[in-house]
């Protein structure tokens, strides 16, 4: 355990705890498996009508969660994204640790606009502790303004590395995050207590990908995560009885669907005569699970049109938004990404009565096959539908909020409860 304490008091005494259990679709919140959840969706504020960013991947949610603003503003398009570092365009995947210095090198910075974690610099502090990716744990504090604890490192103000004895020595799945939460309710919530505490488990989002929606044990990591909540809600309500200083979210950064089969799009766009070759930088595929971002170089621009037509005729395609429309789903409009595919669905229900299936988007960096396992990345119906539950501050008790909500309306939140400004953020505070 670090023994570097907090420098920052808290301003005014508030706090704000985050809770993120990855992946966890509302519908799957059920009093036998998720008897505190179950509990606390109808004693907390209950936002019935929470939503996820497009593509609903960790690493984009990740950001806007960070930031407040939707990816055309923070940058980070995707799970995976094309970058152009001097050699054309690339296909590069933001979840390995590197990925924010080629970010760099790419663009010039990371996130384009601040974090929860700037913005609390010498203003209380935060500490984040992830059992997700390097890349999304990562993008909570990408430029080091506070703390950032996986089990890829950790790093303090600055980006300064911590005594490898401080990393999370922890692997993915419901004992990791076990042993992370316990320590968090230690170190984060009773000791150091910096204005922002962010606790991010890897389930059941790890499970999801690894067994079918709803199998045994599929159930027994949500149950596992369950467990997590319970834990940390009640060291908050130790220190805090009354809630009167103390705001708590817990939430899901999007849900899941099932994998109908996956679709190699380079290959196909290359038998159509769309793209050179497979590992051309003309036209590059950034998989994105259930979503897909084609990005176009200046000289293969003058086949945007041709492709757009060639994408219309494909059973696998569901929405296509390109140009302009690409605002329409909160992504960037003058970059060489060219279209953005949320790959075609079905309602149809799996073997453990869970509904919802998508086509899914080929990654080769993946090393697996997604088709019959839990994914997400687009706009469907069931990995559109995370969970939030709040609690402290100005947040009604016993309350359900039919309103949509989104991840970005959860830093406008906890900047309020902080008092801090909300400038320049997509979202608004929650209520
Ligand atoms: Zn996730």
């Amino acid at each position: 355990m670090t023994k570097s304490a907090n420098s920052n008091p808290p301003v005014g005494g508030k706090r704000a705890i985050l809770m993120v259990c990855d992946g966890l679709r509302r519908d799957l919140i059920t009093p036998q498996h998720a008897p505190t959840l179950s509990r606390l969706a109808g004693e907390w504020c209950n936002f019935k009508s929470h939503t996820s960013v497009f593509p609903s991947t960790t690493r984009v949610t990740s950001a806007s969660i960070a930031t407040g603003c939707l990816p055309a503003r923070h940058g980070l398009a995707g799970n995976t994204m094309a970058l152009d570092e001097g050699e054309g365009l690339v296909c590069r995947n933001a979840g390995e640790p590197d990925f924010r210095d080629r970010m760099r090198r790419a663009t010039g910075q990371t996130l384009r606009v601040p974090t929860l974690a700037q913005r609390l610099a010498g203003r209380g502090g935060s500490i984040v502790y992830s059992n997700v990716s390097p890349g999304a744990a990562y993008f909570q504090d990408p430029d080091g303004y506070g703390y950032v604890y996986h089990p890829s490192g950790a790093f303090g103000p600055g980006l300064e590395p911590l005594p490898e004895s401080d990393w999370l020595r922890i692997e993915k799945g419901v004992a990791g995050d076990q042993v992370m939460t316990a320590r968090f309710c230690e170190e984060v919530l009773r000791i150091r207590r910096p204005a922002l505490s962010v606790l991010w488990l890897s389930e059941p989002d790890h499970t999801g990908h690894h067994t079918p929606l709803g199998s045994p044990a599929h159930r027994e990591a949500i149950a596992g995560a369950d467990a997590c909540v319970a834990k940390v809600a009640a060291a908050v309500e130790a220190l805090d009885p009354a809630w009167q200083d103390t705001l708590m979210i817990v939430c899901s950064d999007h849900g899941h669907e099932t994998g109908e089969s996956e679709v190699h799009i380079e290959e196909l766009l290359v038998a159509a005569g769309l793209k050179e070759s497979l590992a051309s930088s003309d036209v590059v595929v950034a998989p994105n699970g259930s979503a897909a971002l084609i990005y176009m170089s200046e000289h293969a621009a003058a086949r945007r049109e041709e492709l757009i037509g060639y994408l219309q005729t494909q059973e696998w395609v569901g929405r296509l938004y390109a140009g302009p429309e690409l605002a329409e789903v909160g992504l960037e409009t003058d970059t060489a990404l060219a279209v953005a595919i949320d790959m075609g669905k079905s309602d149809r229900v799996n073997e453990y009565g869970v509904p919802g299936y998508s086509y899914l988007a080929h990654n080769a960096m993946a090393g697996k096959d997604y088709t019959g396992l839990g994914q997400h990345g687009g706009l469907g119906a069931y990995e559109q539908q995370p969970f939030l539950f709040a609690r402290g501050g100005d947040i009604p008790r016993r309350k359900e909020v039919d309103r949509p909500s989104a991840p970005v309306d959860i830093a406008p939140t906890i900047a309020r409860h902080l008092g801090l400004p909300q400038d320049g953020m997509d979202g608004k505070p929650l209520v």
